[in-house]
Formats: C-alpha cells, sequence, structure tokens
C-alpha cells in the first residue's frame, strides 16, 4: 500500500507542473499585456508581432457579386468560389492536400503547387476562362505594407518552404499563375485567417472585432484604434501573432521540461512557444512526452516503454478529444489506447485521461488568459468601464474539443470581469470572410 501511494504522489507531481494557480494566470495575461504593446511600440523587437491587416471596415451587408477565395493555413489548401447576393451567400469548394515535401520544399514548388489547385478548381467550376477577383488566406506572419503585398516574416506550423521568408506572398502567387499561363487571378487581398474569421462573424453581428483561431496553430487579431499614431477615428485590425510569447523567455516559470521537449522536436526550435502550449499540432505530442516520461519512471504501463510510444506524432490532438468525453466509459478509453498500440490497465488509462484532461486545461486557460488581455486592452483604449463585445472563433481543438471552449470562456469571464464577452463559432471563416474582404478592398480600389 505505501509502494502504491508513493507512485500516486509522483504521478500527481507530474500532472501538478500543468496546474496553473490563478495568480500564474494573472501574471500571463500581464505578459500578454507588455507584449501587445510592446509589438504596437516596435514590431522587430518584440516577440508578439502585431501585424497591420489594412482592414479598417466591417462588412456592411451590400456585398455583392463573385469572388474566389484561397486558404493556405494549415494542413490543407481550399479554393472556395462565394457568390453574395442580397441576403445570403452561397459557398462551393474543394480541398487540396499539400504533400509534406511541398510544404518543405521550395518556394516556388510550393507556389506552382497552388496555382496547379486554382486551376483544378477553377477547371472543376467551369470558371476558366473568368477573371474572377480573388482573396487569398495565408495564415502566417507577414508585414504587409497594403492590403494586397505582404512578406512572408517567418512559416510557423511545420511549413519549410525555402526562399520565401521575406519575399512578398502575393507576387509569388501571382508569378506562379503567370509561369502556368492558362488561368487569370485579380488578388485583391492577403488575409490572415484571424482576420477572415472575425469578418465573417462580423457580418452576422456588429459587436464582433475579434478573430481568434485554436487549430493547428493559435492566433488572434482584433481591432486596434489608429487615432493614437494618425489623429483620425478609425480602426484597424491587427494580426497579433500572439503564437510568440514566450520566444523571450517571459513563460520558463510555467513551461514544464515535456514542453520543452515538444520545442526540441520541432522544426522552429525556441519559437512560437505559446503556441506550442495551447494547439492542436502539439498537444498530443506533449501528453505523450509525459505518458514517456511517466513510463520511464514505472509509473505507467508497468515500465514497458513500446515503440508506439516512442513515436512522435502517434498521439494525435483528436485522441484528447476522444479521451477526454464525458460520455466514454473507461473500458472505451483502454480500448482507444489499445487501437494506437498502447496496452495497459483500466488503471493505467485513469492516468493517461488524467494527463489529457491537465493538457488541454492548461491550453484553454493559456488562451483566455490571453483573451483576457486583449478584451481589457481594447476596453482601456476606448475608456470604458465595461466593454460588451464578440468574438469569431475558428479550429478543431476549439469547435470539437469537449472542454476547451468552456474552460476558454470560463477563463475569460474570471480574468476579465469588467468584459462581457460572447464567442461565436465561425462558420467559413477563411472563405466567407476572405471574400468579404476582397469585396471591401476591391470596392475601395
Ligand atoms: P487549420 O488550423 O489547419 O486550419 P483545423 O482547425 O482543422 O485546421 O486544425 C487542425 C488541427 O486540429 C490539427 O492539429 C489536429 O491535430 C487538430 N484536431 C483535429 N481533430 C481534432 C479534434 N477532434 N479535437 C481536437 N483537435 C483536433
Amino acid at each position: 500500500a505505501a509502494v502504491a501511494q508513493r507512485l500516486t504522489s509522483l504521478r500527481r507531481q507530474t500532472l501538478s507542473l500543468f496546474r496553473l494557480k490563478e495568480e500564474q494566470l494573472q501574471l500571463v495575461k500581464a505578459r500578454m499585456r507588455s507584449g501587445l504593446d510592446a509589438g504596437l511600440r516596435s514590431k522587430s523587437s518584440s516577440t508578439i508581432k502585431m501585424l497591420p491587416s489594412f482592414v479598417y471596415l466591417t462588412p456592411d451587408g451590400t456585398e455583392r457579386g463573385k469572388y474566389l477565395a484561397l486558404d493556405l493555413g494549415g494542413t490543407n489548401f481550399r479554393a472556395l468560389l462565394v457568390r453574395f447576393k442580397k441576403q445570403t451567400s452561397r459557398l462551393y469548394h474543394k480541398i487540396y492536400t499539400i504533400p509534406l515535401e511541398i510544404m518543405q520544399g521550395t518556394g516556388e514548388e510550393l507556389f506552382d503547387h497552388l496555382a496547379q489547385c486554382v486551376c483544378d478548381f477553377l477547371d472543376y467550376m467551369g470558371l476558366k476562362n473568368t477573371r474572377l477577383p480573388a482573396g487569398f488566406t495565408f495564415s502566417f506572419p507577414c508585414e504587409q505594407s497594403a492590403i494586397d503585398t505582404g512578406t512572408l516574416v517567418a512559416w510557423t506550423k511545420g511549413f519549410k518552404a525555402t526562399d520565401s521568408e521575406g519575399h512578398d506572398v502575393v507576387s509569388m502567387l501571382r508569378e506562379a499563375i503567370k509561369r502556368r499561363n492558362d488561368i487569370d487571378l485579380d488578388i485583391v487581398a492577403l488575409i490572415n485567417d484571424t482576420v477572415g474569421t472575425m469578418m465573417s462573424c462580423a457580418h452576422e453581428d456588429q459587436r464582433c472585432e475579434i478573430g481568434m483561431i485554436a487549430g493547428t496553430g493559435t492566433n488572434l487579431c482584433y481591432m486596434e484604434e489608429l487615432k493614437n499614431i494618425e489623429k483620425i477615428e478609425q480602426r484597424m485590425c491587427i494580426n497579433t501573432e500572439w503564437g510568440g510569447l514566450g520566444d523571450d523567455g517571459c513563460l520558463d516559470d510555467i513551461i514544464t521540461l515535456y514542453d520543452t521537449e515538444v520545442d526540441q522536436n520541432s522544426i522552429n526550435q525556441g519559437k512560437q512557444r505559446f503556441e506550442k502550449m495551447t494547439s492542436g499540432m502539439y498537444l498530443g505530442e506533449v501528453v505523450r512526452q509525459v505518458l514517456l516520461d511517466l513510463t520511464r519512471r514505472g509509473l505507467l504501463f508497468k515500465g514497458h516503454v513500446s515503440e508506439t510510444l516512442k513515436t512522435p506524432g502517434i498521439f494525435e490532438t483528436k485522441y484528447l478529444s476522444q479521451i477526454e468525453s464525458d460520455r466514454l466509459a473507461l473500458l472505451q478509453v483502454r480500448s482507444i489506447l489499445q487501437q494506437l498500440g498502447l496496452h495497459g490497465t483500466c488503471h493505467d488509462s485513469i492516468i493517461v485521461k488524467h494527463v489529457c484532461l491537465v493538457v488541454s486545461r492548461r491550453a484553454a486557460q493559456l488562451c483566455g488568459a490571453g483573451m483576457a488581455a486583449v478584451v481589457d486592452k481594447i476596453r482601456e483604449n476606448r475608456g470604458l468601464d465595461h466593454l460588451d463585445i464578440a468574438v469569431g472563433v475558428d479550429g478543431s481543438l476549439y469547435k470539437l474539443h469537449p472542454h476547451f471552449s468552456q474552460v476558454l470562456k470560463e477563463t475569460v469571464r474570471v480574468m476579465a470581469p469588467q468584459c462581457d464577452v460572447t464567442f461565436q463559432p465561425s462558420e467559413e471563416g477563411s472563405g466567407k470572410g476572405a471574400a468579404l474582404i476582397a469585396a471591401v478592398a476591391r470596392r475601395k480600389r
């Protein structure tokens, strides 16, 4: 019995590394706030880049016509045709996978591949001879100098194509299309997915002035006041790139050795530390690192380290969603683990479930603390005691995980008591939102 108790207490110690106290979350909020402010003052020296989007307006419902939306952001490339009529919009789309060798090949190959997909889509829609206005949703940090120009700052989320960083991605796409010589596009806007998400929700709800993604990566945009800078009463949407919080070491007091291991195994070491604790591409890996450590210390799976457990990427974030589901009985958890090649007792299943719970809860709390910093900043910007605001949200982690959205909401409620924040799952942010931005951009030309 004494041995069992000792084992339990060792496991508890490990899990407690992920349990953040309210004071710690307050610190994260404060650090996010300093990061946002520092990024607005000077982009170059801040871990949070605060990139201008050149999107000033939210849609006003007068958008009409046919638009193409091209979406590269995570695992897939999507081509969409969006058609706005009086009160409605219709959408047609096709999904194209991006092979790993293209994600990590040359920039030219990557953009040629995208142009090939666009050509296929236009062909499929019977629109190959039409010159459509297009919005290009490109969800990596870009330093924009206009609505339709942006230099890639750095790849994230597993992309690593050469000769792209430091280049204008709209030109790269235009050139790839020109090289083919069989299609024509009028690319009117470069769009971050957070901004598209905000726009698609703003179409339904005027209060929506924030866009957030919790999918492969994590990011957020919000409407910032320009008056301090340009003496005009206007707002521009800022793409924060908040996933970079902690890249200067400011989160080292909460980063665990498991997070460090995940960072070391990634292709962008030392970068996007906040993202690596909060998003779909990494949460499964964090869990796997904990399971590996517990097993090596004899606290799980009878100390038997299987080949499966040693395989990177085997424990995808969707398994966290399955395992944490309240409807699932323990035997079902055990059977999921068995299908993954992780054979253990029911007691092992309980431990695995606990690990998943603490890792995903921490992710949602960290995003909540960050969101609290953003809404309080907007509230202070406007000199308000109370702010009523809506957030458009997208991403599989937000939409499919059984607890993430609830914990996020609850954390924001506690940490930003002067703000009333409504979360709205976005429908087709990167499609409809991108088309709306393209429509607004074209109207202004
Ligand atoms: P993207 O962010 O690439 O546009 P998604 O929002 O679909 O696309 O996010 C994909 C990420 O979501 C992947 O990292 C994947 O691991 C994760 N994911 C997929 N299904 C689930 C799920 N059921 N629960 C939690 N995460 C999931």
